[in-house]
C-alpha cells in the first residue's frame, strides 16, 4: 500500500470522526481498528446527545462531522431535554437503534473519499530519529508508514473487566485489550493514570411486564440532530420508567463486600455523575428509590438497557437485584453489567490541537484523554483528525476557543486543567452558554470549518441558503414598526414612551411569537416556520448577547497573548515553585489559559506577561 498521510487507530466514536475529518481535508487516511464489524459500536447506553452533549453533536454536525447524521438515521426516540428552560440549555437527545447506528456509521465511512478501512491491531508506533511519529507497527508484523497518527483506543489500553470477584483483561465486553500500545505510550514518557467506568446488565424485553410501567414518549414531531435533515425516518418508540426499591438497596448493602469498588479490587476513579447503583445506595443512603429508564436497544432487537443500574456486583447478585425491581420480577438477564479499568493519558500532555507536545505528529482523542461519553469522544476526534491532516500536509492548526463552542470549552479544560475523574460535558462548564446554543452551532462554526476545507460544498450550500433566509427575514422584521398607541390598540402592552418599535424589537418581548406579529403585519406570514422559530430564539437572546460580547472581547484579549512553547519557566523571576510546577505540567498556550489554572496567582500572571513582553521586545531588538 502507498504511504498514508494519517493513520487513525480505533473505530469508536472518536476514531470515526477523526478518520472522516482527516479525509475531508484531503489527507490519504487509514482507519485501523481491531474489528471492522464493531466500527460505530456503542459500548454502553444506546443514546446520543443530552444536556451539553447535544450541543457537542450539533457542533460536530456544523463542522460536517458524522455523528448527528448517523444519530438521525438510527434514532428511535428524539427528545429535547430541559425544554421547560431557555433554549440556551436545551439538550437534544436521541435513543438509538444500536445496530442501525453501527451500520449507518460503517456505511458512511465506506463512502468517504480518500479513506481506507483496515482491520488490525496497532501494537507499537514507529518514531523517527527526530522523535516524530513515522508509522504504526501492527500485531501481525506489518508496518504502516505515515505522516501523523491519531490514537483513539477508548477504554482499551490495559483494559481490565470486573464482575464481582471475577476479573479479566478486555477492551470492553467481547473485545481484547490494547496492551502493546499502552506500553509504547509509557515508554515514550507520557504521564498516565487509570480510570474506571461501568455498564448495567442487559435484559430481555420479552420478559418485562410493560403493562405495569409508566411509558415515556419522545417529542412529536421528532427534531433531527443534523442541520441537513428536516425529518426523521425511523418509527419512534417509547421508553418506560421504573425504580429500585428498599428491598434492592438491602440486597446491595448485604453484598457490598463482593462489589469490586468496595472490596478494594478496583482502586481507580469512576464517573462522578454516572455512578454505579452500589455507589448510589452508599452515597445517598437516605433515598428509598432510584429511577431506572428502560431503553430499547433496537426496533427488531428485544434487548433492553436499564439506564440507572450500572453495576459490577457478582452475576448472581445482579440477577437477584433485577427480580426486586417492579416490572422486572420475571425479567431474563441477557448479560451481566460490569466495570472496566483502563489507562488514560494526562491530557495536559496535549496542546489545543490535541497534538502531543512530546511526539510531533501524534494526536490523541476520546476516552484515552480521560473523558467519558460518545459525544465528547467524537468531538475530540474531529479536532484531532483535522489537525493530523494539517500536520501531515505541512502545517497549520485548527482550534476552537471557549467562546466558539462547547468543543472549545472541553478541549481547553482538558489541556489546561487535566482531569482526575472521567470528564463529561456540562452546560455549567461553559461561561458563554447564552451564545453556545444547540440551535446556532452552524452559525458559530460552519464558516470556520469551510475555511480550512472541513465542510463539503453540499453542506455549505444548505448553510448559505439558511443564512440568506434568516437575513432577509430579519430585514422584513426590522422594516415594519408601530407606535405604542397602535400596539396597545392591537393588544400588545408596551411602555407609552412614544417610541416606535420594529417587529424585530417586539419579538424579543417575553411571550411574543412571530405568529402574533403576523396579526399586525400580514407580510411576515411569508417567513418559513423553521426560520421564524430560529428568529424567535435569536431575538430572545439579542440583548443579553450584546452584554456578553464585552466579556468575550476581554477573554479574547488574554487568549491573543500567546506563551511560547519553549518558555523557560526557571528564567522568570517571582514565580513560586508551586506555580512553576503547575505551569510546567499544563504548558498553557496563552496567558488566558494560564489564568484558568487553579493556583496560578494574579502576581504570577503579571510576571509571566512581563517576561513574554521582554522576550518579544528582545526578539525585535
Ligand atoms: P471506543 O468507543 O471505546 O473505541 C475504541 C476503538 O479502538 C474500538 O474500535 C477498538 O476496537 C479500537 N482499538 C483499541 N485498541 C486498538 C488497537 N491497539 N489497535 C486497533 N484498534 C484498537 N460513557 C458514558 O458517557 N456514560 C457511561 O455510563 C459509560 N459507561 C461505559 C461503560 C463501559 C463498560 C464502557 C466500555 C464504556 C462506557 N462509556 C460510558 C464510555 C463510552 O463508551 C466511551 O466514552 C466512548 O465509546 C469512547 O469513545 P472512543 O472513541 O474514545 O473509544
Amino acid at each position: 500500500m502507498s504511504t498514508s498521510e494519517v493513520i487513525v487507530i480505533g473505530g469508536g466514536h472518536a476514531g470515526a470522526e477523526a478518520a472522516a475529518a482527516s479525509a475531508r481535508l484531503g489527507a490519504r487516511t487509514v482507519l485501523l481498528t481491531q474489528r471492522l464489524a464493531t466500527i460505530g459500536e456503542m459500548s454502553c447506553n444506546p443514546a446520543i446527545g443530552g444536556l451539553a452533549k447535544g450541543q457537542l453533536v450539533r457542533e460536530i454536525d456544523a463542522l460536517d462531522g458524522l455523528m448527528g447524521r448517523i444519530a438521525d438515521a438510527g434514532g428511535i426516540q428524539f427528545r429535547v431535554l430541559n425544554r421547560s428552560k431557555g433554549p440556551a440549555v436545551w439538550g437534544p437527545r436521541a435513543q438509538a437503534d444500536r445496530s442501525r447506528y453501527r451500520a449507518a456509521m460503517q456505511n458512511a465511512l465506506s463512502e468517504v473519499d480518500g479513506l481506507t478501512l483496515m482491520e488490525g491491531t496497532a501494537e507499537d508506533l514507529v518514531i523517527d530519529p527526530r522523535g516524530a511519529v513515522a508509522g504504526v507497527r501492527l500485531a501481525d508484523g506489518r508496518t504502516l508508514p505515515c505522516g501523523a497518527v491519531v490514537i483513539t483506543t477508548g477504554t482499551f489500553l490495559r483494559g481490565l473487566i470486573h464482575v464481582g470477584e471475577i476479573r479479566y483483561p478486555a477492551g470492553r465486553y467481547g473485545d481484547r485489550p490494547a496492551v502493546g500500545l499502552a506500553y509504547t505510550l509509557r515508554r515514550l514518557g507520557f504521564r498516565m493514570g487509570r480510570l474506571k467506568t461501568g455498564t448495567p446488565p442487559r435484559l430481555d424485553g420479552r420478559t418485562i411486564r410493560w403493562e405495569d410501567l409508566e411509558p415515556q414518549n419522545g417529542d412529536d414531531p421528532p427534531e433531527p440532530f443534523s442541520y441537513l435533515n428536516d425529518h426523521v425516518t425511523l418509527p419512534q418508540v417509547p421508553c418506560h420508567v421504573t425504580a429500585t426499591t428498599p428491598e434492592c438497596h438491602d440486597l446491595i448493602r448485604k453484598n457490598l463486600h463482593r462489589a469490586p469498588m468496595y472490596s478494594g479490587q478496583i482502586g481507580s476513579v469512576g464517573p462522578r455523575y454516572c455512578p454505579s447503583i452500589e455507589d448510589k445506595v452508599v452515597r445517598f443512603a437516605d433515598k428509598a428509590r432510584h429511577q431506572i429508564f428502560l431503553e430499547p436497544e433496537g426496533l427488531d432487537d428485544a434487548t433492553v438497557y436499564p439506564n440507572g443500574i450500572s453495576t459490577s456486583l457478582p452475576k448472581d447478585v445482579q440477577r437477584e437485584l433485577i427480580r426486586c425491581i417492579p416490572g422486572l420480577e420475571q425479567a431474563r438477564m441477557i448479560r451481566p453489567g460490569y466495570a472496566i479499568e483502563y489507562d488514560f493519558i494526562d491530557p495536559r500532555e496535549l496542546d489545543p490541537t490535541l497534538g502531543t507536545r512530546r511526539v510531533p505528529g501524534l494526536y490523541l482523542a476520546g476516552q484515552i484523554n480521560g473523558t467519558t461519553g460518545y459525544e465528547e469522544a467524537a468531538a475530540q476526534g474531529l479536532i484531532a483528525g483535522v489537525n493530523a491532516a494539517l500536520h501531515a500536509g505541512g502545517g497549520g492548526a485548527f482550534t476552537i476557543d471557549r467562546a466558539e463552542g462547547y468543543l472549545g470549552v472541553m478541549v481547553d479544560d482538558l489541556v489546561t486543567l487535566g482531569t482526575e475523574e472521567p470528564y463529561r460535558m456540562f452546560t455549567s462548564r461553559a461561561e458563554y452558554r447564552l451564545l453556545l446554543r444547540a440551535d446556532n452551532a452552524d452559525r458559530r462554526l460552519t464558516a470556520k470549518g469551510r475555511s480550512i476545507g472541513c465542510v463539503a460544498t453540499s453542506r455549505w450550500s444548505v448553510y448559505s441558503a439558511k443564512v440568506e433566509a434568516l437575513s432577509s427575514a430579519k430585514a422584513l422584521l426590522e422594516g415594519v414598526s408601530a407606535t405604542p398607541n397602535e400596539l396597545v390598540g392591537r393588544g400588545i402592552a408596551v411602555n407609552q414612551d412614544g417610541v416606535r418599535r420594529s417587529a424585530w424589537q417586539l419579538l424579543a418581548h417575553s411571550g411574543m411569537s412571530l405568529q402574533r406579529l403576523v396579526g399586525l403585519w400580514p407580510t411576515l406570514g411569508a417567513i418559513p416556520a423553521a426560520i421564524a422559530r430560529q428568529l424567535e430564539i435569536d431575538a430572545l437572546y439579542a440583548g443579553y448577547l450584546d452584554r456578553q460580547n464585552a466579556d468575550i472581547a476581554a477573554y479574547r484579549r488574554d487568549e491573543a497573548l500567546e506563551l511560547p512553547p519553549d518558555l523557560d519557566l526557571l528564567a522568570i523571576g517571582g514565580l513560586s515553585a508551586e506555580v512553576r510546577q503547575k505551569l510546567e505540567r499544563a504548558r498553557p498556550a496563552t496567558l488566558g489559559a494560564a489564568s484558568r489554572i487553579p493556583g496560578v496567582t494574579p502576581a504570577a500572571l503579571v510576571a509571566l506577561l512581563a517576561h513574554v513582553r521582554k522576550r518579544t521586545r528582545g526578539a525585535f531588538a
